[in-house]
């Protein structure tokens, strides 16, 4: 018997504790520093659990359970929902400090009606019979022209006849304009982005030409709740914002929005992606911006009202009591993602979107494909990135994401790494802590 490979080992961020994770076997242990050592130097003849658990196993038996259960993983990924990103002009009327299409078309045109067709005729050959929903995207895809308000109501209308729900990415300026509109149409929701409160927001998400946007954001997002529509809130962060975090998460908790059932969030991290035009020095790592974050939870704990970070596993085994399914993908692109452009392109997802060189075919004029590409996003995962295969974290990481790994390497098929001890580490001790405004009372994590 050995050590599993898929044993997840670390340190609680701050206190003498340690854990233990395993994917595969979907256990996780609270260790005391007594048996983090035992486990360290391999005496496992004194736990008999370290074997029922799965945390030491004959190589082969693993190997075969590890083959199993990425079949299982395959067959569920077959079930997924689809996300289908439409973009119809990459113009925006907003000059983000951080926009990674800055240099794409600004033009604003407006898709056609052929291309619209062309489009969901599409969609209804190469994803029928998949459960799907759609989602605009841009450049900013709630323009307030005649024009775009003409195409955003075709495009509902055409998906509705589907019984498809469409979810809009927007920057919110307009909102509270098109609430009236939405609200005749299938919405599953609309993504919203707040960066700071007013001083700070409008400095890294002014109107082009200046002009502030923080008041018609906040009143756009109100409207839409009040109308019934979701709204996912995301804050973009870097140095120069998470200080705003506990302003916003005030602001959310005092306007109703936190208390809405159709209210939630999502928290992104400023990084280069491609043509990003932030400076370098505010952009965090993904450790960092956790450290931080960790740290401002801790002296404004309303910001868990506003948000949980996932902090890798930690809150989805605090919230569920168990660990998730192992994770073979992290990347959807092309699996249950695809992103389209009114010039008829097919990309592998928003990170690809209008990415000169990384186009997988064509619906329109004709539609063509590029089947080579195609199957070399389709076959990226753990199972297929070399560095992936012999790593311990695998199953918690799902290799990261295909676009930043080819940006990396020019290559698909390797590794965009997570830090995935570092984050247990941090998340953990936030979440199973003695913190009674963190503290689940229910913690089920056995400890030895
Ligand atoms: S390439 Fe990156 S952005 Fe695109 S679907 Fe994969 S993980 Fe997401
Ligand atoms: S991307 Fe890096 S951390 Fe993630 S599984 Fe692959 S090698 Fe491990």
């Amino acid at each position: 018997m050995i050590a599993s490979r898929h044993n997840i080992f670390g340190k609680f961020s701050h206190s003498e504790r340690w854990y233990l994770v395993n994917l595969l076997n979907r256990q996780a242990d609270i260790l005391d520093a007594e048996t983090a050592e035992a486990y360290q130097r391999g005496i496992w003849g004194d736990n008999p659990a370290w074997a029922e658990k799965g945390y030491i196993v004959d190589p082969q038996d693993e190997t075969k359970r590890y083959k199993g259960a990425y079949l299982d993983f395959l067959d569920r990924r077959e079930n997924d929902e689809i996300q289908l990103f439409f973009v119809p002009t990459y113009a925006c009327n907003f000059a983000c400090s951080y926009c990674y299409q800055a240099a794409y078309d600004q033009n604003q045109t407006y898709p056609s009606s052929a291309v619209l067709e062309a489009w969901f005729s599409y969609i209804d050959q190469h994803f029928a019979g998949k459960r799907k929903y759609l989602t605009l995207f841009g450049g900013e895809p709630l323009l307030n022209s005649a024009g775009q308000r003409e195409f955003v109501e075709a495009f509902l209308r055409l998906a509705d006849q589907r019984q498809l729900e469409t979810a809009i990415v927007t920057n919110g300026y307009t909102l509270v304009d098109y609430v009236p509109l939405l609200s005749r149409y299938r919405i599953r929701e609309i993504q919203v982005t707040l960066d700071g409160l007013a001083e700070v927001h409008n400095r890294r998400r002014p109107l082009k030409g200046g002009g502030s946007s923080f008041e018609r954001i906040v009143e756009g997002i109100s409207a839409a709740l009040q109308s019934g529509i979701a709204i996912n809130l995301r804050m973009v962060l870097d140095r120069d914002n998470i200080g705003e975090l506990p302003q916003v998460a005030s602001l959310a908790i005092e306007k109703g929005w936190t208390s809405h059932s159709l209210f939630k969030t999502q928290l992104g991290r400023n990084y280069e992606l491609h043509t990003c035009q932030s400076q370098a020095q505010v952009l965090y790592s993904r450790v960092e911006m956790y450290e931080d974050l960790a740290r401002l939870i801790s002296d404004a704990p309303q910001i868990l009202e506003f948000h949980r970070p996932a902090f890798s596993l930690s809150k989805f085994l605090w919230e569920q009591g168990e660990l998730p399914a192992p994770l073979y993908d992290s990347c959807p692109g092309t699996k249950t993602e695809w992103a389209f452009d009114a010039s008829g392109k097919i990309f592998s997802c928003t990170a690809t979107v209008g990415k000169s060189g990384e186009e997988l075919g064509t619906f329109y004029p004709t539609v063509t494909l590029k089947q080579d590409k195609i199957d070399d996003w389709e076959e990226r995962d753990v199972t297929s990135i070399p560095e992936c295969q012999e790593c311990a974290l695998a199953l918690a990481c799902g290799g990261g994401c295909a676009s930043v790994a080819k940006n990396q390497t020019g290559r698909v098929h390797s590794p965009d790494c997570r830090p995935v001890r570092e984050l247990l580490s941090l998340g953990l001790e936030l979440y199973f802590s003695e913190n009674p405004k963190t503290k689940n009372e229910e913690t089920y994590v056995a400890k030895y």
